[in-house]
């Protein structure tokens, strides 16, 4: 093979699995192109993660995608209740439940969609489709890997079951748990996929998806709620009842719940595997009858009968039954020379806190940009990448202590510590704001702050490291339009620079010295974008006038202030998704503590936040230097 045989790309990414299609999106936005090899022909039918975080959904976001998240990726859950007790009954009362709907974190976001997986990757793929700069490949297998100090080359087997050949400055792996890379090319060169610190977690669980048919007085005359004025659909929804649960049934745990759109009446049930017990065999029909269904017989006398109501068998249409094995593990290097592993092929978890496809997404937003300057800039890129690997070891590990916390309360056995537990929770609930801070979950902790080692690209002295909120807008000249503010500070038609300004004015009259600085600091970096810089402004801080629509010369496009929850609320952004209750328009100013300059990452962390021009122009000159 001559070199003017192979094709060359920037980045090559291995599989298109939710990491390697927000991977292949994010670096479109930046002007970076890649191929995306995906071994299958189309995108896997079986729907696996069914819940995706309020981080999850800003990423979402971030690619244009948000108005096909809640109506057809899946909807917001509106609790997710942990029942305890050894019953199998779905209305039990819960033992406390964390309450989702709201958008109380850092994202203005629900705190979780119930989504369908394929549906999910299909919106993904499509960003990546409607490129110029990125080729999805499928039925494309990679067979093998080397590089040299300038690029790696890949061989691929094509859907005709021709070798190919490609060169790209990198390899990103994201070709999941049992992927070729790690195994075959890193994990010669001393990658392993090692325990999780925290968790050694090791167990195997049944994942059934359920298609649910709804039984008619036709279709199943003899059914009896039929005769007490129940509908299809309110037998459906006492069947099979909205939100999520975790049945810490110390018998056998358990997990369920709908997820996809309404429409699609799809249902999610998992149970544990106990010891001795054989997974193949735990997956049958017979073994389903016996664990799963009792779930779905009600007493007859919760309805004055004196038979038992069972939901009709032939109403459930099985589309999964598969023994899974669930543990958390992470790989000890995510990145080696030109190779990088992300998503699944660099760590996995179990499911209690629906931080698989979420952590995959983190790791791919954050390798983005990365990627990015290291393929048009000859800067340390082992370093740069063990940075990205530090930071997310930080996050992965937050992630994994609510996936084990959740895993702790399903999974637990022993009786007397669980009635401890029951007690406390009990107790802890007597009191207001300790039951709203147990409903909030893993969003009652303060936004990730990466605790500052060598290597991460950001000024920890300048409070850098912080995941920065977002919130609602609204435009001083578009007569009140209403954005979420990620929209407008990575504003595409604002260019690929990487680093943008956000500029947080407590009142208009900042406006003018505000403009001068970023003027003055202008032309010192290529990466950060300072002319397109938004402005915010306090709603509350403004003149009623400037409300109505006065905008100061020259700037009004680029000037916001902060809009309420009942402005979302009346706004098109507001559709399919409930009110933003406890939502706070002002969190970016308290998370700036009083800064007026924000330095903000294309992974949504702030690398600096300053107050005067000299300590941007400080910031912005050490930017140039870490790059
Ligand atoms: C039963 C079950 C329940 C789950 N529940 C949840 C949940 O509720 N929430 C959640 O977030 N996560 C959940 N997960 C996990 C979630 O599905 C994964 O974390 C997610 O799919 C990982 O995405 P990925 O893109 O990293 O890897 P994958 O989705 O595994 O994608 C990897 C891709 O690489 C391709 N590939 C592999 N080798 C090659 C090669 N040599 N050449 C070309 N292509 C290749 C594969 O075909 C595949 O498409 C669950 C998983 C299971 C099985």
């Amino acid at each position: 093979m001559t070199e003017e045989d192979r094709e060359t790309t920037q980045v090559l990414i291995c599989g298109c699995g939710p990491t390697g299609a927000l991977l292949a999106g994010y670096l479109c936005r930046m002007g970076i192109s890649s191929i995306v090899l995906e071994k299958e022909a189309s995108i896997v039918t079986d729907p696996r993660g069914i819940v995706l975080d309020d981080d999850g959904i800003r990423f979402l976001q971030g690619l244009g995608l948000y108005k096909h998240i809640f109506a057809e990726i899946g909807p917001c859950i509106d609790r997710v209740r942990f029942i305890g007790g050894e019953h199998q009954d779905l209305g039990r009362e819960p033992i406390f439940s964390i309450d989702i709907g709201t958008s109380e974190g850092n994202t203005g976001h629900p705190g979780m969609i119930a989504h369908k997986q394929p549906t999910l990757e299909k919106y993904l793929r499509r960003v990546v489709e409607f490129s110029e700069l990125s080729q999805i490949r499928t039925r494309c297998t990679l067979t093998s890997i080397h590089e040299d100090k300038d690029w790696v080359y890949v061989t691929y087997v094509d859907s005709t079951g021709v070798e190919r050949q490609v060169k790209s400055r990198f390899l990103a792996a994201a070709d999941g748990k049992t992927g070729f890379t790690r195994k075959n090319y890193l994990e010669p060169k001393g990658i392993r996929l090692e325990w999780a610190e925290q968790a050694k977690y090791d167990e195997t669980w049944v994942a059934l998806n359920w298609k649910i048919h709804l039984p008619t007085p036709e279709t199943h005359p003899s059914f009896p709620l039929w005769a007490l004025g129940y509908s299809p659909q309110q037998v459906y929804e006492l069947f099979f009842p909205s939100g999520f649960r975790l049945l810490c049934n110390p018998r056998r745990s358990a997990v369920c719940g709908r997820f996809g759109p309404p429409e699609d009446r799809l249902w999610r049930f998992e149970f544990v595997v106990s010891p001795g017990e054989d997974e193949m065999e735990m997956a049958q029909l017979d073994k389903i009858r016996e664990v799963v269904f009792p779930y779905f017989t009600h007493p007859g006398k919760r309805y004055d009968l004196n038979i038992d109501v069972k939901f009709p068998e032939d109403c459930i249409e099985i589309l999964r039954s598969r023994p899974f094995r669930f543990y958390a593990r992470s790989c000890n290097k995510w990145a080696l020379g030109r190779v990088i592993l992300c998503g699944d092929a660099a760590h996995v978890f179990p499911p209690f806190g629906g931080q698989g496809i979420a952590s995959g997404f983190r790791d791919a937003i954050s390798l983005a940009w990365r990627l990015a300057i290291a393929c048009r800039s000859d800067v340390d890129y082992d370093q740069l990448f063990m940075g990205w690997y530090l930071e997310r070891k930080q996050q992965l590990e937050r992630s994994l202590a609510s996936t084990v916390r959740n895993g702790d309360m399903v999974t637990s056995s022993n009786r007397l510590l669980i009635s401890i537990r029951d007690w406390a929770l009990w107790t802890l609930q007597l009191i207001p704001s300790w039951k709203h801070w147990l409903e909030l979950g893993p969003r009652a902790e303060a936004p990730v702050s990466y605790k500052y080692v060598m290597g991460m690209p950001f000024i920890p002295e300048k409070r850098g490291g912080v995941y920065f909120p977002q919130t609602y807008c609204a435009s001083l000249s578009e007569t009140n339009r209403i954005y979420f503010t990620d929209d407008v500070i990575f504003d595409q038609n604002q260019g690929t620079k990487l680093f943008r300004v956000v500029v947080l004015l407590n009142r208009l009259d900042e406006l003018a010295h505000a403009v001068s600085d970023l003027q003055a600091v202008g032309g010192i970096s290529q990466d950060v974008h300072l002319d397109g810089s938004a402005f915010f402004v306090p709603k509350g801080s403004l003149p009623d006038s400037a409300v109505d629509g006065a905008i100061p010369a020259g700037f009004g496009d680029r000037l916001f202030r902060s809009a309420t929850a009942e402005e979302f609320a009346q706004s098109e952004l507001c559709i399919d998704r409930p009110f933003p209750r406890g939502y706070n328009e002002l969190l970016m100013w308290q998370a700036s503590k009083g800064m007026r300059y924000v330095i903000l990452r294309p992974d949504r962390f702030v690398f600096a936040m300053c107050q005067s021009r000299l300590e941007l122009e400080q910031a912005i000159k050490r930017l140039v230097e870490i790059f």
